[in-house]
């Protein structure tokens, strides 16, 4: 029977590349729960919603706004995050949005409507969801957890290499400062915070291959 998968993990440690080619081995639906986070973000940006003196009131106010939905893109086999019937992948990949995701990822109501969603993607099972609680509160019950790390400076050279081919002029200085602070952040925040479930299984890829961590993974699943 289908199961579920949650992979949790820092910024940039390979997560969505495991998680996609699974769920593309297993017949499943990928879930990329960060690109919900971001394209929040990205709403908040382009209708200038973000005050921080008033804890994003505007953006709070505009929620019922946001309609997220993920979707085949009009190219090809991938599902892309759909903003107000936009595709908007490209767009939540910026540093811009990256800068400001974590700061807008601790907000409650944020949290407790993304939650929402991705709950109701992933009950039927068959599903591989990656993001920072799906483990912990949005699938604690996933038959298989993976906990994804590996040192700051490989993410942010892998986010780094991933900016730059796609035209971005950023530098490896920045992009390791930004990978910095969202670990920072992102484990340190009042709600569900980063965090290892309890029956997660480690994989460090700093230490393994691509190959070798998607051999152990599905060995685990074949268990
Ligand atoms: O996975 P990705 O790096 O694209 O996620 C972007 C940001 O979204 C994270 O740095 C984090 O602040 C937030 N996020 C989260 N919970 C998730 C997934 C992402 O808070 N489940």
């Amino acid at each position: 029977p289908p199961i579920s998968i949650a992979i949790d993990g820092y910024s940039s440690t390979g997560k969505s590349t495991l998680a996609r080619r699974l769920a593309r081995d297993l017949g499943y639906i990928y879930i990329d729960s960060g690109a919900m986070y971001r394209a929040v973000t990205y709403y908040a940006l382009s209708n200038g919603l973000l005050d921080e003196e008033s804890a994003h009131k505007p953006l709070l106010d505009s929620l019922d706004h946001i309609d997220l939905e993920f979707r085949k893109a009009a190219d090809g086999q991938q599902a892309h995050i759909f903003l107000n019937c936009r595709d908007v992948e490209r767009e939540i990949r910026t540093l811009e949005v990256s800068r400001y995701v974590s700061p807008v990822a601790a907000l409650g109501p944020v949290r407790k409507k993304l939650v929402a969603l991705q709950r109701g993607m992933g009950q039927r099972g068959g599903v591989v969801m990656d993001g920072r609680d799906i483990g912990t509160v949005v699938l604690p019950d996933a038959e298989l957890k993976i906990f994804m790390t590996a040192s700051p400076e490989i993410r942010a050279e892998r986010r780094y290499d991933e900016l730059r081919a796609r035209g971005d002029q950023v530098s490896y200085a920045e992009v390791l400062e930004n990978v910095r602070q969202r670990d920072h952040l992102d484990s340190t925040r009042e709600i569900s915070p980063l965090q290892q479930a309890e029956d997660a299984l480690v994989v460090d890829n700093s230490q393994m291959t691509l190959e070798e961590q998607y051999g152990y993974v599905r060995e685990l699943v074949n268990q």
